[in-house]
């Protein structure tokens, strides 16, 4: 049997274990320390715009967290771009708050910034004004950025980024992560770079900074014995962790362009293909790290099975993976209110994310190169 082709794997640089080490050294093995410090800092450094960093246990606590700080309560309203994944919607729940769901728009797949006008008008008529937007970077296309903000803004909701698939990618110049009133990093393992498990909450100011570590860390008062005012949360980083995230900072635009070059690889595979397309930046205002490609399909021009194409893949020992199954067609969320139309279920079925990892070398994409040419031969 062929070695797996994954989706997209951990790829350490090298420096990490040095990092690690050194926690150890140290005897810092603890959910603070010298390496949450650095890699905040490193973070920090990479975003520009003055933002502030906190390392968090999860991506998925940066987004609890984000919506804490908005004052998102039980019996509110916020709203969610439904072709994600389900991290991006969960915390709403977990906070007694009701997701509703938007569609997306053609060209980035994100958020669709006339569906999400028509839904606040349609909630604000039904008497209840959204508390906030959670708009997603998916696969690492920025979201329409100008538009999406531009809506927000004339109804003055706040905004939370979901940029866990996005770090390095940019619009307008501007790092996605600095968007949002409060943006989210995720690391885990299969993510862009990766702490194994790890998260980040982006902030504008030190005040927001320090209330997030505050709630993080089980909102302990200032008092020397355990005295709580609160309810908190047990949501910071491993110092350890941490360490192997300083060494992906040192490789993060490297890996960045080498899932780029991924792309370019797959834009060259099916250039020709009718009926298929990758996903690519629609204007030069876009910088996308390319997390993962995106094949959209066209079954009825002739194009190709994106389905059958995945199996095809599996039997070659090549992993493929259909895009993320939309917020308001999952059994859990199938109350919840959605605004929208074929968009995002569309780009489901007919969608296939492939192979994207920055540690894919000539071998792998000759595997992948032969097996997707045999296929189109075939059907
Ligand atoms: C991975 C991911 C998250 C959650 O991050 P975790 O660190 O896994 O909790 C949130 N939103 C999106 C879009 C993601 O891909």
């Amino acid at each position: 049997m062929k070695s797996k082709i994954w989706l997209s794997s951990p790829h350490m640089g090298g420096l990490e274990k040095k990092y690690v080490e050194k926690a150890f050294e140290e005897n810092w093995i603890a959910p603070l320390g010298p390496n949450v410090t650095g890699f905040e800092e490193d973070l920090e450094v990479y975003l520009g715009e003055e933002v502030k960093v906190t390392a968090l246990s999860s991506g998925t606590a940066a987004l609890h967290l984000a919506l804490i700080l908005l004052g998102v309560e039980r019996g509110d309203e916020v709203l969610c771009q439904s072709l994600t994944f389900a991290a991006s919607a969960n915390p709403i729940v977990y906070q007694g708050a009701t997701p509703v769901f938007i569609d997306s728009e053609e060209e980035t797949l994100n958020i669709s910034p006339i569906f999400l006008e028509e839904a606040i008008k349609s909630r604000i008529n039904k008497g209840k004004k959204p508390k906030a937007i959670i708009a997603v970077h998916l696969y690492g296309m920025p979201y329409k950025v100008d538009e999406v903000h531009e809506v927000a803004a004339n109804y003055d909701i706040p905004i939370i980024e979901d940029s866990a698939e996005a770090l390095g990618s940019t619009y307008n110049g501007k790092k996605c992560g600095t968007f949002g009133d409060f943006s989210i990093l995720s690391f885990n393992g299969n993510k862009i770079i990766t702490t194994s498990g790890g998260g980040a909450l982006v902030t504008r100011s030190n005040s927001e900074k320090e209330r997030a570590i505050f709630l993080a860390t089980q909102a302990r008062d200032k008092a020397p014995h355990y005295q709580h005012s609160e309810i908190g949360f047990n949501y910071r980083l491993s110092n350890v962790c941490a360490g192997i995230g300083r060494g992906q900072m040192r490789v993060l635009d490297k890996h960045i362009q080498k899932r780029r070059d991924m792309n370019n690889f797959y834009l060259d595979l099916f250039e020709g293909v009718k009926g298929t397309k990758i996903l690519n930046e629609p204007e030069n205002s876009y910088f996308c790290n390319h997390w993962l490609t995106i094949l959209k399909t066209e079954k009825k021009s002739g194009g190709v099975n994106a389905e059958k194409l995945r199996l095809y893949l599996e039997k070659e020992n090549i992993e493929s993976r259909p895009l993320w199954k939309p917020m308001h067609l999952q059994p859990v969320f199938s109350k919840v209110p959605f605004y929208g139309d074929m968009v995002a279920e569309t780009a489901f079925k007919n969608g296939l994310c492939l192979p994207s990892g920055s540690n894919l070398g000539e071998n792998e994409r000759n595997r992948i190169s032969t097996a997707i040419k045999n296929f189109l031969q075939k059907k």
